[in-house]
């Protein structure tokens, strides 16, 4: 199949991806650069040593029961388990992980304050995953520690870590189908309804809307690429229109990889001051990877629900580790309260199942229930030991009070932009809300740089997309996705910085270059 052929505006970057790694990977799947892939090549391993050491643990703790008949252990008991905890460190002491498990007990009980029996008891439970998940929408302690953890990384104040709620999910993915099925069945955005959406953006989001399922209409707010991919007032304007019911972003950006500049969140603070009405639904899943971060959810609680996963910032896209906090006192539960008395009527019979009291049922448990069909509610909720996965990512970056896991991270990626702007012979453009995880080659900006502005016309004219990422293929087997399925306005490909080697982002640049510098022989030559 030629992807000259195909409609590039029709489908997902994501397929186009995958002809594009056919098209690399028929001379040599060795030599096959892949710099499509959003899933980052390294991974936290201080937290996972601990999560087998708490295993360990775990089972030793099984082990007391029914010890007399083979292979069959029992629950852990709150009675003593501190002792017992204390003892197995001390036996384990130079093993991996053990000395981070300790700590972060530690950490728990004199720096949260949360009891380190009633701890390690979630945790040691959880890691055997003997019980259902309980309560449904997270483990106790777990979710204090993760709201803890999310916070700080969202730059919001103190008061806030007290009043968000959380439910843990299977990755961000998972919370924004929750949140696009219960915001339906709660009559909040129904068929027909306006949203808008931050682009570009990751465009399963762009999908998702336009389902048969939803029917909403989609307006876009369109960051600007000639001011860092900054979202300019007047684009935000278009929220004041009341018939839109939800705005949607990625902040950080994919593939634009810009947070919002203070200056976008105070625009948007005083366009909610007209719209007090408007629900802001951010994913935040990039949030670490920028300097001094500021999440919309720090600026407007009330109006936001916020997604974080996991996956990116602790190399666990397999793992599958995400939440949806909101606010105990937010817009969308006043919304559901204010619909209108039948519609009410009817979730409180769709929600009578799950409690004595379904008009008071928030929002947040709403989703919950709805994730399992309502009537399987009490099977709901994460895995356990994913929670208890999830917890120890999250006590690992809070006990890292100088950053350096984070600073290690950036440097990895940060490194490996400068390298691949160094192949294509340029300097690299910084801008300080760059979060570095991706980079848009903007194609007509470079050849301007390189060769002109006449050169730069010619190529967005004669020259598509679909062909240069075709040549970058097949010629060079470097695979990168096209700006556009993203809703990029201009001629250009998505990098990842997340999945290859330095080197090899050397050699991507050299690659476009080359292509580039062929392409301007041919423009001389026309
Ligand atoms: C990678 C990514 C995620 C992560 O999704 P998971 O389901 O948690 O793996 C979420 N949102 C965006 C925009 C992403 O790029």
């Amino acid at each position: 199949m030629d992807l000259r052929e195909i409609e590039f505006e029709k489908l997902s970057p994501f397929e186009i991806k995958d002809l594009l790694i056919n098209i690399a990977s028929r001379k040599s799947q060795k030599m096959m650069l892949n710099a499509g892939r959003g899933n980052p090549n390294f991974l936290a391993l201080i937290p996972r040593y601990g999560f087998s050491q708490l295993g360990l643990f775990a089972l030793s703790e099984a082990e007391r029961h029914f010890g007399y008949m083979e292979g069959i252990g029992g629950q852990s008991d709150l009675e003593g388990i501190e002792a017992r905890f204390e003892l197995f460190v001390r036996s384990h002491w130079d093993e991996k992980g053990a000395r981070f498990l300790n700590a972060a007990v530690s950490y728990v009980k004199d720096h949260l304050g949360f009891p380190a029996d009633r701890f390690l008891h979630e945790m040691v439970q959880g890691y055997l995953g003997c019980d259902y998940p309980s309560p449904v929408r997270m483990l106790k302690i777990g979710e204090k520690i993760v709201a803890r953890y999310l916070l700080k990384e969202m730059g919001a104040g103190h008061d806030l870590i007290g009043e968000t709620q959380l439910f843990a999910v299977e990755g961000g993915t998972a919370a924004m189908s929750y949140l696009f099925e219960s915001l339906k069945a709660n009559f909040i955005l129904n068929e027909g309804d306006k949203i808008a959406i931050a682009v570009p953006i990751f465009s399963p989001y762009l999908e998702i809307p336009k389902l048969d399922t939803y029917r909403l209409v989609e307006v876009e707010i369109a960051a600007d690429k000639d001011k860092g991919y900054q979202i300019p007032a007047g684009e935000l304007e278009k929220l004041l229109d009341p018939e839109i019911k939800a705005f949607f972003l990625v902040n950080p950006g994919n593939p634009t990889a810009v947070k919002l500049s203070a200056e976008v969140l105070e625009n948007l603070k005083k366009i909610v001051e007209k719209r007090k009405d408007l629900l802001i639904i951010t994913d935040d899943v990039y949030a670490t990877f920028v300097d001094n971060f500021k999440s919309v959810y720090s600026v407007l609680p009330h109006n936001t629900i916020l997604v974080y996963s996991f996956s990116k910032y602790f190399g666990a896209t397999g793992w599958r580790l995400g939440v949806i906090a909101m606010h105990e006192d937010n817009i969308v539960d006043k919304k559901i309260q204010s619909l209108r008395e039948e519609q009410q009527k009817e979730l409180e019979s769709r929600y009578s199942s799950v409690t004595m009291n379904p008009r008071e049922l928030k929002f947040i448990d709403r989703l919950v229930a709805d994730s399992r069909n309502v009537a399987l509610r009490h099977t709901a909720g994460l895995s356990t030991p994913q929670q208890v996965q999830m917890v120890l990512f999250a006590l690992y970056a809070l006990m890292d009070e100088e950053g350096k896991y984070k600073r290690a991270v950036k440097r990895i990626l940060r490194r490996r932009y400068k390298a691949l702007y160094r192949g294509l012979g340029l300097e690299q453009p910084t801008d300080e809300n760059n979060s570095y995880y991706y980079t848009l080659i903007d194609a007509e900006a470079i050849g301007e740089k390189l060769y002109g502005r006449e050169f730069a016309e010619w190529f967005t004219e004669k020259i598509p997309t679909g062909e240069f990422l075709t040549r970058l293929a097949e010629e060079a087997q470097v695979v990168l996705l096209p700006g556009k399925g993203f809703d990029v306005k201009h001629p250009s490909a998505r990098v990842s910085l997340a999945n290859l080697r330095e080197v090899d982002y050397l050699k991507i640049g050299q690659t476009v270059r080359k292509i580039l510098d062929e392409y301007y022989e041919e423009f001389k030559n026309r």
